[in-house]
């Protein structure tokens, strides 16, 4: 078999190895320990492991992380990264400093097929999925320019380019692997998967058992409209999502966000708000309003300010809990998928 990324492992296939190989299983805590906290990248440095099994870890796997190709530091803090993958291909993640931490928010696939109008990083279609290893890589990367002040990221939300419930199986082990509590331990309750509305995944997502985060994109409050912004709308009826999303609640107890694009005159009114407020009666969720990132390539304009105060007051005035996203990085390309573009563009 060929070798693999040894960051791609979680604990359970790490464990699966070492039990075909007859190695005892405390070996799992000690190299999950060097490569997420001592943060070696060789198995020689691995020094509690006996030189034979060092050698045998080395013909299986092999440690390979992404490169740096482009970092913009914005002046609120924010920082954005194009990575360079072990294909060459290219991906962007962005750190983002909220008061309760650093929010790192990761890409799942190298462009995306989702074709969502307003959307820069569906502006380059889906070339391949990432692997596990290359998820991990992107949190491994910020957590090295962190620690340089003594940080790490804290929360890490799935909500770069891609889609990730179309690259399930992948997206799924690197939480477990950035979960586990013998590497990087991140609190499961402080990981968010976003996804477009892909009902299988949602379903799939609600049994895992995991206290994971799920956040869905809706950004309409029916159909029509959605089908103007989504073509995922023409696959997935609303009632068909909001079915999915009740399963989710019922099964999971955990509440949804909902993402909720703000785009003037187009989704914006207090029309809009009630249609939404009605749609999501009952529901455990929230909303979080998406103040539109203008991309120079779409037709769609932001909404201005009081008009999202208004649309948040009435969703919360119907008792639909409602807040407004922090807006990061407005001097650097912020959109996701805009660095990505722009460094496509300029490759030409
Ligand atoms: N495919 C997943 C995750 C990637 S998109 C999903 O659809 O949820 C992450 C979030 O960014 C989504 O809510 C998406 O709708 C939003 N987004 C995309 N383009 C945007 C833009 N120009 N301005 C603001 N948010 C945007």
């Amino acid at each position: 078999m060929a070798a693999r990324n040894i960051y791609g492992l979680t604990p359970e296939s790490l464990s699966t190895f070492l039990k075909e190989q007859q190695l005892p299983a405390f070996r799992l805590t000690q190299i999950y320990d060097w490569l997420y906290r001592k943060n070696v990248t060789s198995f020689s440095e691995m020094t509690n492991l006996s030189k034979d099994l060092r050698e045998q870890l080395e013909k299986e796997f092999y440690f390979a992380l992404p490169k740096e190709s482009v970092i913009q530091h914005s002046k609120d803090g924010t920082i954005k990264a194009l990575l360079e993958l072990e294909d060459g291909a290219k991906v962007e993640a962005a750190l983002m400093p909220y008061d309760y931490g650093n929010a790192l928010c990761v890409s799942s696939e190298v462009g995306c097929n989702m074709g969502c109008a307003f959307c820069a990083s569906g502006l380059l279609k889906r070339e391949r999925d990432l692997t596990a290893a290359e998820m991990v890589g992107q949190v491994l990367f910020f957590n090295q320019l962190l620690n340089e002040r003594g940080e790490h990221v804290t929360h890490v939300v799935v909500m770069g380019t891609g889609e990730p419930f179309a690259n399930y199986d992948n997206v799924l082990d690197f939480l477990k692997i950035i979960n586990s509590e013998y590497g990087l331990a991140m609190g499961a309750r402080h990981l968010t998967v976003s996804t477009c509305g892909l009902i299988d995944g949602i379903k799939r997502y609600a049994r895992e058992g995991f206290q994971f985060n799920l956040a869905i994109s809706l950004h309409a409050p029916n159909d029509e409209l959605r089908k103007r912004l989504m073509p995922i709308a023409y696959r997935y009826s609303l009632k068909e999502l909001i079915e999915a999303a009740r399963e989710y609640v019922e099964v999971s107890h955990r509440r949804i966000t909902f993402e909720y694009l703000m785009i003037k005159d187009l989704n914006d009114s207090l029309e809009s708000a009630d249609e939404l407020a009605d749609l999501l009666k009952g529901l455990l969720c929230y909303v979080n309003l998406i103040p539109f990132n203008p991309v120079s390539e779409k037709p769609f304009e932001r909404s201005p300010r009081n008009r999202v105060f208004r649309f948040r007051d009435r969703l919360n005035m119907r008792g639909i809990k409602c807040t407004i996203r922090k807006e990061f990085g407005q001097d650097i390309d912020a959109a996701c998928g805009q660095l990505r573009a722009k460094d496509k563009e300029q490759g030409k």
